[in-house]
């Protein structure tokens, strides 16, 4: 929680500035109200949560002067309650063996970082772990999932740069059916620069899974990266319609000033929010609460 509220300060001081600025010395009224309606669609919130809190303020407390700590708290609880819904563990299924795992999302987004990430968390739970270098595209890619599979002991199937993905992720699937592993976490591509070719190659990856077995892949993560803001959204979007996401995990919420995305996110697809990434380092993700979130942005 300390290290979610480190990394979210730029974006509370910004909302927790506003706020201050706005009511100090005067009284809550529609003026002030839709500055704090602005403060909040500025830090990336959306303008639906935006006006529900303001709304939430301002019920009851219209002309009076007011302490900007309340209106933190009342912040708060509302963040809170857009976000509860959405903050849903990752469940692993045990029946399914190995658990298969997609990993889907633009370019840097955080996708072989947060598959390094997942599979040491599962490695100390005792879990067995394979990775599938999927994002064939980039040797970096292929060359940095290598290095996760040796800090975290999870045997990684890889080939050379431009290897046909669906064939990888058959064989990866196949060795960890073999290997008994308990999950399987897919890497892939993510070149949004090319929507029909990169749909193409998903849906490739899924049906040749699908071949060995029917009920996977058994979740699709969307890796979303919380500094790009806005754009997060039609990210979602994209990746909604052409990969079939199944829950959300958010990277890089250390030290950006737009992490409020995550609840225009929230509110507006409704889809799960599984963990959040906090750091480079292996121990930086965190199963997402959507009260810790709530409190650590309100400041
Ligand atoms: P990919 O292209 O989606 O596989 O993205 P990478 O996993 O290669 O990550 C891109 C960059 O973001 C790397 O430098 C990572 O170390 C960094 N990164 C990933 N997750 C986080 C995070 O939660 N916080 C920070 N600060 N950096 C991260």
């Amino acid at each position: 929680w300390r290290r979610l509220r480190d990394g979210l300060s730029r974006s509370s001081s910004a909302i927790g500035q506003g706020i201050t600025d706005i009511f100090t010395k005067r009284k809550l009224d529609a003026g002030t109200l839709e500055e704090l309606e602005d403060v909040l669609i500025q830090a990336d919130l959306g303008v639906d949560v935006a006006s529900r809190i303001t709304g939430a303020i301002g019920k009851g407390r219209f002309d009076r002067q007011i302490d900007p700590a309340e209106v933190r708290d009342v912040l708060a609880s509302e963040v809170e309650a857009v976000l509860a819904p959405v903050a849903r563990p990752l469940a692993l299924d045990p029946a399914k063996k190995p658990f298969v795992i997609l990993m889907v999302g633009v370019n840097g987004s955080g996708k072989t970082t947060t598959i390094g990430k997942l599979a040491a968390k599962f490695g100390a739970q005792g879990r067995r772990v394979t990775l599938a270098a999927g994002d064939t595209f980039r040797a970096a890619a292929i060359e940095q999932l290598k290095v996760w599979g040796e800090r975290t002991g999870a045997p990684v199937v890889a080939r050379e740069q431009g290897a046909d993905a669906a064939s990888l992720a058959f064989d990866a699937l196949k060795l960890s059916v073999e290997n008994g592993s308990d999950v399987l976490l897919i890497d892939t591509a993510g070149r949004l620069q090319n929507k029909a070719q990169l749909m193409d190659e998903l849906a490739k990856v899924v049906r040749v899974i699908r071949k060995q077995d029917d009920s996977a892949p058994h979740a699709v993560l969307l890796v979303l990266d919380a500094t790009v803001g806005q754009n997060a959204l039609s990210q979602v979007e994209v990746f909604g319609k052409i990969a079939g996401v199944t829950g959300l995990v958010m990277t890089k919420l250390d030290g950006t000033a737009r992490g409020g995305i995550l609840v225009a996110i929230a509110q507006r697809f409704g889809l799960p929010v599984h963990y959040i990434g906090v750091g480079e380092g292996v121990d930086d993700l965190e199963p997402f609460s959507a009260r810790d979130f709530a409190r650590a942005i309100a400041g």
